[in-house]
């Protein structure tokens, strides 16, 4: 399988994981976790350029937290899937809410709104001990130094475990598989010149500029 130069097999996203951030978007709360997808060619690292896409006007920073997988296999237990985890970071599921709404107004998927180039920037990945607990991680973004996204993972509607077990019923996990497992509210703009800052704790802090 083509892997991008991250070593980044695919990316799993999970959409309304947050019930505050359900509410920003005036949706209702679905039953199962949300899966989408986008090419592991989106993915860029920390020092690379992000470029306003030029199909659509309103580009939103969605901070979540980032799982890469380190096993091969289909996880049967909440138990077993945390064994699936290799490391964590942070990382922007970027969207074009314009485009968004109008898809879902349509019915149509959601890929030209999601899964477009540089869509996936992610900071370093921390490897995942036992110690660190994963319902108990506070992470969040600013923008030109002012705070817009707050979160932890102790919000979560499904956990990390969860969320591993949702998608391996339908896609058999691999080495390099990333997951995004939600934004929490605070979505918002971001302009050509501006500056992200997204962190974690005990991940670390990164940053991209907007370029056009
Ligand atoms: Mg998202």
């Amino acid at each position: 399988m083509a892997k991008n130069h991250l070593n980044i097999t695919r990316v799993f996203c999970i959409g309304l994981n947050y019930a505050e951030h359900i509410r920003e978007l005036s949706h209702d709360t679905p039953a199962a976790p949300v899966i989408f997808m986008k090419p592991a060619t989106c993915v860029i690292g920390p020092g690379e350029k992000i470029h306003f896409p030029m199909h659509g006007k309103d580009f939103h920073h969605e901070v979540e937290l980032v799982v890469k997988v380190g096993e091969e296999g289909k996880p049967r237990t909440e138990a077993e899937a945390l064994s699936f985890v290799d490391s964590i970071t942070v990382g922007l599921d970027l969207t074009l809410r314009d485009i968004q709404k109008d898809l879902r107004k349509n019915g149509m998927p959601w890929e030209i709104s999601k899964a477009f180039d540089q869509s996936a920037p992610v900071g370093d990945f921390a490897p995942y001990t036992k110690a660190l607990d994963l319902k108990n991680i506070s992470f969040g973004c600013r923008v030109n130094g002012v705070e817009r996204q707050k979160g932890n993972t102790n919000s979560m509607i499904h956990g990390i475990p969860a969320l591993l077990m949702a998608v391996s019923k339908v896609w058999k996990l691999y080495p390099g598989d990333l997951l995004f497992t939600g934004t929490p509210a605070g979505v918002g703009p971001l302009s050509v010149g501006d500056t992200i800052e997204i962190y974690g704790d005990g991940i670390g802090t990164f940053s991209w500029n907007i370029i056009e």
